[in-house]
């Protein structure tokens, strides 16, 4: 009887625990927002920051914005819409069913998953937990140690070890090769774009049909450059953003791509309960830290940076306070280059990527932000923030909700704008002694 009231009460917990997921979620709806012109950009943006609504995407003319709202909050939304006549339309009435959809068919990718251990690599078609990923560039180290180096960057808040990548056929050893910097999962919730930083190290280290890429540049790839929040979005709350630095009161967690010293403080949140919270200094995180050590590190050589978050299908480049870096047309140049090679692969129903400086684009100003900081250290070499499509896929999954189907095409087609970008710097020999070059 014992056993059976235990294994009663074990199935209990279970199916409580199981219903208990995303509770935090019941009754919050997605809307789509459709805004006109830039005035109406503004107007919306500033509704959603009095209210401190979670903005999914910015409503751009042409392009829908997707806005999370509580139910308590709904009325007063919808009220502040209409005064000023702003189209909207809820895309999904309780976003709770679309998360447990989400762990349903993400728990079904990973049961079919084939990976081994001993296989050629990770399975590109699952979205993988911090564990899982620290241990992959750990085998792949120890498996191809003539151009794989995996490095400690730091630790987090928590104690997780902040690792990357560095991929080069010779150790780095050639100074006047380029360097390539990709970063993925700053934020923590924007899980589709860790398949872009498995699918190039895939490329580079494991199924190599580029040479030239490995031959004539070094890589750097940071997977998970915010391990914290990325485990929390996975145990606690799918749609948290930031890192998971306490002692800010009841509010936690630091917005990374705020922290950089870039405008420290200027156009982000003074609050740790807002998910732009800037933190009390620039790099005051581990993670951000690491950043700084690493382009202080090959500063003279990063020729190209990408920091790549989710969603709404574009390049972006500097500055997020509306100025333009001396190099912008070539920034926009390469950037449109990139473009044109994801759009030529992408899947038909998303839209095509638009490029340009990120205020001109989102009509909204950032400060602190990684791409930014990375542009003013390495002068007139490129710098960037991808954001990837959204997909709705047969489900209706949206926004940062990731439907298996897309995991691998996501890093696919993000791929080729990588390559393009790639080949431009190592045509042109981007790096800082071309600078000098140019100064003289
Ligand atoms: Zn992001």
């Amino acid at each position: 009887m014992a056993g059976l009231a235990k294994l009663v009460f074990v199935l209990f917990v279970s199916v409580y625990l199981a219903q208990a997921k995303h509770e935090e979620y019941d009754g919050h709806s997605l809307y789509e927002i459709r805004v006109n012109d830039y005035e109406e950009v503004t107007k919306v943006n500033d509704i959603i920051d009095d209210m401190n609504l979670d903005r999914w995407s910015f409503a751009i003319p042409g392009q829908d914005g997707l806005v999370l709202v509580a139910e308590g909050m709904k009325p007063l939304f919808e009220n502040a819409l209409n005064d000023i006549g702003i189209e909207y339309k809820i895309e999904t009435a309780n976003i709770k069913e679309k998360l447990d959809l989400e762990d349903k068919l993400l728990a079904e990718a990973a049961r079919r998953s084939n990976y081994t251990r001993s296989g050629a690599g990770i399975d590109l078609n699952v979205i993988h937990r911090w564990g899982v990923v620290d241990q992959y560039l750990t085998d792949l180290a120890r498996r191809f140690p003539n151009i794989v180096r995996v490095v400690s960057g730091g630790r987090t808040f928590q104690g997780r070890d902040i690792k990357y990548l560095r991929i080069s056929s010779n150790n780095f050893q050639t100074s006047s090769k380029p360097i390539i910097v990709i970063q993925s999962l700053l934020h923590a919730r924007e899980w589709v774009t860790l398949p872009v930083a498995l699918q190039a190290i895939h490329k580079l280290v494991i199924d190599v049909t580029d040479q030239d890429l490995i031959r004539d540049a070094d890589w750097i790839i940071i997977p998970i450059a915010n391990p914290d929040g990325y485990e929390f979005s996975h145990t606690n709350n799918r749609f948290w953003r930031k890192n998971r630095r306490t002692g800010f009161g009841i509010c936690a967690g630091v917005d990374l791509n705020r922290n950089h010293a870039f405008n420290w403080g200027t156009a982000s949140s003074n609050s740790a309960c807002q998910d732009t919270f800037h933190g009390p200094s620039a790099f005051s995180e581990p993670e951000t830290q690491m950043k700084r050590n690493i382009i202080n590190q090959y500063r003279s050589r990063i020729a190209l940076y990408i920091d790549v978050h989710s969603h709404g299908s574009m390049i972006l480049f500097g500055f997020g306070n509306r100025q333009l870096p001396s190099n912008a047309l070539l920034l926009n140049l390469v950037g449109v280059q990139m473009a044109q090679r994801i759009d030529a692969v992408k899947w038909p129903s998303h839209r095509n990527y638009r490029v340009g400086n990120i205020v001109a684009v989102i009509g909204y100003t950032a400060s602190g932000g990684s791409s930014d900081y990375v542009q003013t250290m390495i002068g007139s070499r490129l710098s960037y923030t991808f954001e990837l499509p959204a997909y709705r896929g047969q489900g209706g999954l949206n926004g940062f909700l990731v439907e298996p189907a897309f995991i691998r095409q996501a890093g696919v087609e993000t791929w080729e704008g990588i390559k393009e970008g790639a080949r431009y710097v190592i045509r042109n020999r981007l790096t800082l002694m071309n600078d000098e070059i140019a100064n003289e």
